[in-house]
């Protein structure tokens, strides 16, 4: 496994044409402060390593939504003070996150001319009426057309979506498809976070008036169940599944599936899909699946939640690991 790492510098983003109807800029101002160039300066010294050799295992990531749509000058002095850090070998590259509507040929010059090498997109949902009702303000095709341009200068592109966005009723459908026009772009990698209802939000509104309803955990684990595997299939990278444990998120909850550890949930819920449809061929009795150590607490499940839910099926499964298995692969054999 490569032990990459992000030195993830976060910049608020003070220049949004609007309010996402998820997003909470508040939190977002008040918890962070704008990096100077010295403070990206002092940042990078602290954190990339000396030793040009170990460099290329890390990025300098400037996150926060919209990089490219901060002033110019700022940006670029931003930059300025990244790129001799790519140059000399302390770090292999420069990421940044942005949205779609502000992505064009003069600022992918500059990213270029700055050592940018990865542009992650915030797209959320490909359903324009879904991007409407949430106040994005960019269409679909904004996505499509900026990935096309960050593709032909280069750069690795990366693509952010949610799941349970307000707007769709069939929160499924909706993830299906946005993963459905990922996988037609081919993005390098991808991030999948569940959609959470913060306070001070038009989110919030929309729930408090009952217009709003969150999809629950256990829904939102099964579109992820779903929607992984499309990428996988696809050879996308998801780079990110599930938000942070974070703080202020869990101070301004209001509501949504939010959980510490959303990604072991989905993935102990593939494992599950996986196995079900293995033994649906097989009689009933007792099996053992034979997983990776990686994978033992996958397989078995929060609170052994996998292996209660074979029994009821009929099937009364061990879990046992053997390192000949690769990380996600599994074998079954009689008991
Ligand atoms: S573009 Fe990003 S930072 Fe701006 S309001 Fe929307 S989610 Fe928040």
């Amino acid at each position: 496994l490569a032990k990459h790492k992000n030195l993830a510098i976060f910049v608020p983003h003070a220049g949004c044409p609007q309010k996402c109807s998820f997003c909470d800029q508040n939190v977002i101002s008040e918890t962070e402060e704008i990096p100077t160039p010295e403070k990206v300066s002092e940042l990078c010294d602290e954190f990339l390593p000396t030793d040009t050799n170990s460099g290329k295992d890390y990025e300098i990531a400037f996150f926060g939504g919209s990089f490219t749509a901060i002033e110019e000058d700022y940006m670029i002095s931003l930059l300025q003070v990244a790129c001799p850090y790519v140059k000399s070998g302390r770090a292999k590259g420069i990421r940044c996150s942005t949205r779609p509507d502000a992505i064009d040929s003069h600022i992918l010059d500059i990213l270029k001319m700055y050592s940018v090498t990865s542009v992650e997109l915030g797209a959320q949902s490909m359903d324009d009426e879904v991007l409407k009702k949430n106040l994005r303000g960019h269409s679909a095709n904004d996505v499509f057309k900026a990935s096309q341009l960050i593709k032909d200068y280069g750069f690795s592109l990366g693509l952010q979506m949610m799941t349970g966005l307000y707007g769709r009723r069939d929160y499924m459908e909706d993830a299906l498809y946005t993963a459905g026009c990922f996988c037609k772009i081919k993005p390098d990698t991808v991030r999948i976070y569940p959609t959470i209802t913060l306070k001070n939000t038009l989110l919030a509104h929309f729930y408090e008036k009952g217009l709003y309803k969150p999809p629950t955990l256990s829904e939102t684990i099964e579109i992820c169940a779903n929607i992984v595997p499309v990428f996988e299939k696809a050879n996308i990278k998801i780079i990110k599944l599930g938000l942070h444990a974070d703080r202020s998120i869990e101070k301004n909850y209001v509501a949504g599936p939010y959980h510490p550890a959303f990604k072991e949930l989905v993935e102990s819920r593939i494992f599950f899909d996986k196995v079900k449809i293995e033994l649906s061929n097989k009689e009933k009795g007792r099996w053992n699946i034979i997983v990776n150590e990686k994978n033992l607490s996958q397989m078995i499940g929060q609170s052994k939640e996998n292996i209660k839910k074979f029994a009821k099926l009929g099937y009364n499964v061990k879990v046992k690991s053997n390192h000949d298995i690769k990380s996600g692969e599994f074998t079954i054999e009689k008991r």
